[in-house]
């Protein structure tokens, strides 16, 4: 199959693909998407398939517009505050989904909806050409971190899908916020994202219910069953502040001869980098928004390279270290290395 690449000047290509049933991934601020348009059963189905997705995680619809009446019955009564102030941006939400709208596959059986406004021109633009939403879920291999780079599409997809639209690379680098609105106790935050509780705080949170789910907790959004983000190898998680702990396993690994990449900031791969095979600078020391942005590059970069483990830097969980972290210990599977190792 030919993938056809396709720059903004040309956007009328990606409608006609997309209107005919094929799959198209776009450009967002958050990741790329996978994009197929939203009432057409067929098409959902190979983006699942294509994508190794599994048939039990529903996919973000993404919208042109703040006006969601068409998609979403009841909605609680500050949802259009809630968008006005957020949409379009790296903010999903979900909402009791009108009948027969969405293939009945974009919600994998549920009778809920996940909708996003992504902060995006021209994927906008191609939302509204092709006058019905379109699902994006993050344009990667299921398992595999998400893309941030056209580049990364490609090399997941290349001979796969129809076409990419060509973009910049994502300014923000990691995946929405997920809110439930159904709950009605109040906003129920289901994935961290670069929009924090904080963010949020002139809206009733039930932040009780707003946490990492542990393991055998029932997940509400579905996808946090599933490991996510991560390359072939280890990864292990290291604090910042210790320079005794990245000495301590740089040698524990050196010992077992294996080839070692560091994945942290300007300042820490600076001061080890003579000691490891390969390194990722993730940008300013401290600088959690530049390590987000960067984040899905370095964790590719790895997945390419020869290295045997990685040793990823710990961000303070703040701001948008939140969504940083939770992405950094899916991908390692919770493994922090200790002075005990
Ligand atoms: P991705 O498309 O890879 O960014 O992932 C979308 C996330 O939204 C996954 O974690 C899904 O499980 C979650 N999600 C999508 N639709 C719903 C829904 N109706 N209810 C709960 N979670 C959802
Ligand atoms: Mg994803």
């Amino acid at each position: 199959m030919k993938t056809e690449l396709i720059t903004s000047d040309y956007i009328q290509e990606a409608v006609e693909l997309l209107q005919h049933g094929r799959i198209v991934a776009f450009p967002t601020e958050t990741v790329y998407g996978l994009g197929a348009v939203a009432n057409d059963e067929h098409a959902i189905k190979r983006v699942y398939e294509v994508k190794g997705r599994p048939s039990d995680n529903p996919l973000i619809v993404h919208v042109s517009s703040r006006d969601i009446s068409a998609y979403v019955n009841r909605v609680p009564e500050y949802t259009p505050a809630l968008l006005e102030k957020f949409w379009p941006g790296p903010l999903t939400i979900i909402c009791e989904a009108k009948a027969d709208i969405f293939a009945p596959s974009v919600t994998a059986g549920r009778k809920t909806v996940a909708l996003r406004m992504p902060n995006h021109a021209t994927t906008l633009d191609l939302i509204e050409r092709v006058g019905f939403p379109l699902v994006g879920p993050s344009a990667n291999k299921s398992g595999k971190p998400s893309p941030s780079r056209a580049a990364h599409v490609l090399d997941d997809f290349f001979g796969q899908i129809e076409g990419v639209v060509y973009g910049e690379n994502s300014g923000i680098g990691i995946e929405s916020t997920v809110i439930d609105l159904t709950d009605p106790s109040g906003i129920v935050i289901l994935r961290p994202g670069a929009i924090t509780e904080a963010d949020l705080k002139d809206f009733p949170l039930n932040i009780s219910q707003s946490i990492e789910l542990s393991e055998n907790e029932p997940p509400r959004a579905p996808g946090m069953k599933y490991k996510h983000y991560a390359p072939r190898q280890p990864i292990y998680l290291i604090d910042s502040q210790s320079p005794d702990l990245w000495n301590k396993a740089i040698r524990k690994f050196k010992q077992e001869h294996y080839k070692i990449g560091i994945l942290a900031d300007d300042n820490l791969v600076e001061c080890f980098e003579r000691d490891v095979d390969k390194t990722y600078q993730l940008g300013a020391i401290e600088d959690a928004q530049s390590a987000a942005k960067y984040l899905y590059d370095g964790l590719r970069f790895f997945d390419k390279s020869d290295v045997d483990v990685i040793l990823a830097q710990v961000y303070e969980k703040k701001g948008i270290g939140i969504a940083l972290m939770n992405r950094l210990e899916k991908a390692s599977n919770h493994t922090y290395f200790n002075q005990k190792d």
